[in-house]
């Protein structure tokens, strides 16, 4: 534990030097000190333990310091952290490919390693416009998407957010303007409506000729407002673009490795992308990477005219450390149980979070896999109700109207009937404040 001293120092630098997600930098939100986490807990510099029920934005689902993932990067530390991927390549890389293959629903062959989230998203909207570049039809150039939908911050990434919840009035004239069909209202539960997929059968059949791509989230649109939308809608989609030559790139950086209760989102309609994006959970929370998966088609349509070869290369493109990790991490999925230990954790959620829907404010409980959301009616003060959550012993970090958990896959009953009771508490203290 450091000393109260080095604690107060640590949080004024960081007050007024380091800029934290989503904040101002003259009036930045309170942040608590960490020292260690593992398991389930996050242990602050004060000596509080917390429960963790955010995964750490859908990453960590294995719990932290996991023993067999810090085994492997301490080994894969001693025999190489980094080389340039540029005309070499290893076996951490070549592992993970295997796996991502063999994992990810069928036809996705070629497989393209980034950073982060976000630039898998510009490298996925890059090889869907090189795509018709290359195969001579110039012309589909636009991105279609669906509103409430979120998928990075970095500007392309920015222009398939939701408008409003994205800001976009704020990047109007530097932010392409694409084309927004209007999001599924056709719950996850719900029957299937067919009028639910009228609107975007509408925008594509007028504007197919300009559409090289419909970018979506499957199933679970997560930070433009945790919905979980009809799998039918997705199945739907799907044929619209076999229909009219629409690459579908299927952004599972958020669902993707079991969170929603399937491995991927898409599994829920039995469908395959043309291009899907994976990141977060990929390396078990563990450091950043991502991959942009292709079928074989958009990887050889894509090489096959000028100038034959696809325009990107990060720096740490395929680093080794990171592809040992998620190799690791995936292999610690399927050894772990997954769709048991995420199905308990939905039984956990639905039973823990349901006394929320008695109270007056909230709008909505619901359960899909290993997330349960809270809707409000009301946004939360955010300062207030952080605080009372690490009061509380937990971590959970509400945004806008919605407080939510995702929690490691690995939490037991006892943490798991913890953490839903302190959401309970703290909605219920929230609404009445
Ligand atoms: N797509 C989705 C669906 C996401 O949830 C996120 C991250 N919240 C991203 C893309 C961007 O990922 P990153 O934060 O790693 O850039």
């Amino acid at each position: 534990m450091l000393p109260d001293s080095k604690v107060d120092n640590l949080i004024a630098f960081d007050r007024k030097h380091l800029w934290h997600p989503y904040t101002s930098m003259t009036d930045p939100l309170p942040v608590f000190p960490v020292s260690s986490a593992s398991g389930v807990r996050i242990r602050l510099c004060d000596g509080r333990e917390l429960v963790d029920g955010m995964a750490s934005w859908w990453a960590a689902i294995h719990g932290y310091s996991h023993p067999r993932l810090v085994r492997v990067i301490r080994d894969q530390a001693g025999i190489m952290s980094h080389v340039m991927f540029g005309g070499l390549t290893h076996e951490p890389a070549v592992e993970l490919g295997r796996r991502l293959v063999a994992l990810t629903p069928a036809g996705l062959e070629r497989v393209f390693f980034c950073d982060s989230g976000s630039v898998a998203v510009e490298v996925a909207m890059k090889m869907a416009l090189q795509y018709f570049h290359a195969t001579g039809q110039q012309e589909k150039h636009r991105f279609l998407t669906i509103r409430s939908g979120y998928h990075g911050d970095t500007f392309h990434a920015m222009s398939v957010c939701d408008p409003v919840s994205g800001m976009h009035h704020i990047y109007s004239g530097v932010l392409p303007e694409y084309a927004f069909a209007p999001r599924p209202e056709c719950t996850f539960d719900q029957a299937w409506d067919d009028r639910d997929i009228h609107a975007l059968r509408e925008l594509i059949e007028n504007r197919h000729r300009e559409f090289c791509a419909l970018i979506l989230e499957p199933v679970v649109q997560g930070a433009g407002g945790m919905r979980f939308y009809h799998p039918e809608y997705l199945k739907q989609a799907r044929l619209l673009c076999d229909e009219f030559d629409i690459l579908l790139i299927a952004d599972e950086i958020a669902t993707g490795f079991g969170r929603s209760g399937r491995m991927f989102g898409c599994n829920h309609a039995g469908i395959s992308p043309d291009i899907m994006c994976v990141g977060k959970a990929l390396t078990g929370g563990v450091m950043s990477l991502a991959a942009v998966l292709a079928s074989d088609r958009v990887g050889r349509g894509l090489s096959s005219g000028s100038p034959g070869v696809f325009m990107h290369g990060p720096t740490f493109m395929g680093n080794p450390l990171a592809c040992r990790v998620a190799a690791e991490s995936i292999d610690l999925l399927i050894d772990s149980g997954w769709e048991k230990l995420v199905s308990r954790l939905a039984q956990g959620l639905k039973k823990g979070l349901s006394p929320c829907a008695a109270i007056e404010q909230v709008n909505d409980v619901r359960v899909l896999g290993g997330i349960g959301v809270v809707e409000l009616s009301q946004p939360v003060d955010m300062v207030r109700i952080q605080q009372r959550f690490v009061d509380h012993g937990v971590w959970v970090r509400p945004f806008g109207k919605l407080v939510y958990l995702m929690p490691p896959y690995i939490i037991d009953d006892e943490d798991l009937a913890f953490l839903t009771a302190a959401v309970v508490d703290v909605v219920r203290e929230e609404v009445s404040a």
